[in-house]
């Protein structure tokens, strides 16, 4: 039996967000203006669920002169396609930054030589992890992940994430933001409702052991 992921919102909606973002934030920053603390939000995307919604929010992005960050997960078993290379080849084009999503394992470094080999167009100054099981307060001391997790550790940063399809830690445009930097992850695939396609099929048990929240979300 095959299992339908239904995407939370439009891309419409994503499109309102953004906006909301930019009239409530000071500015858009560069991954190295939020590790330097400075004021305004950056956008940062884990995409381990559908590349091609990594497209459409890329692109409706470089229309409002965002600029974001892609971490991909090149391990996910729903990420792999023929042209992979190519779309990632646009999404730089729209003027955003490449980097890796990894799995947390001792072969990180490793790892990231291979994709880095595999796929020039990414970076390896900055990374982060696909469900961690590191504490994220040993996080902060691996390679390229520190600038990125710090701010979270230390909370001296405001964060939200629609993991899961959710605001759960409340949401960027309504809820108080305690610090004038702020991180805003979001995944691209819950934002595809309707333009992409309404639903995607997943082989349950693929998703819940790669991505168990969802399972934990209640999705089955
Ligand atoms: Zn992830």
């Amino acid at each position: 039996m095959l299992f339908d992921l239904m995407p939370k919102w439009t891309s419409e909606e994503y499109e309102d967000l953004l906006t909301g973002c930019l009239s409530t934030f000071n500015r858009n920053l560069s991954l190295l203006e939020y590790s330097n603390y400075e004021e305004g939000f950056w956008l940062r995307h884990d995409v381990e669920l559908d590349i091609d919604s990594a497209l459409l929010t890329a692109e409706i992005e470089c229309d409002l002169g965002i600029k974001a960050s892609y971490f991909i997960c090149f391990e996910s078993p729903f990420i792999k396609c023929e042209d992979l290379a190519n779309k990632l080849e646009v999404i730089k084009c729209f003027g955003h930054h490449l980097y890796c999503h990894l799995l947390d394992s001792p072969s990180r470094e490793h790892k990231l030589k291979l994709f880095k080999n595999k796929y020039q167009i990414i970076s390896e100054d900055y990374v982060t992890y696909h469900s961690p099981t590191t504490p994220v307060s040993e996080l902060v001391n691996l390679k390229g992940a520190g600038d990125i997790y710090r701010g979270l550790v230390n909370k001296d940063v405001s964060y939200f994430s629609d993991s899961t399809g959710k605001w759960r830690w409340g949401n960027p445009l309504i809820d108080e933001k305690e610090f004038k930097t702020v991180q805003i992850l979001t995944h691209p695939f819950w934002w595809s409702k309707g333009k992409l396609y309404n639903s995607k099929t997943f082989d349950p048990k693929e998703i819940i052991d790669f991505l168990p929240q969802l399972a934990k979300a209640n999705y089955f």
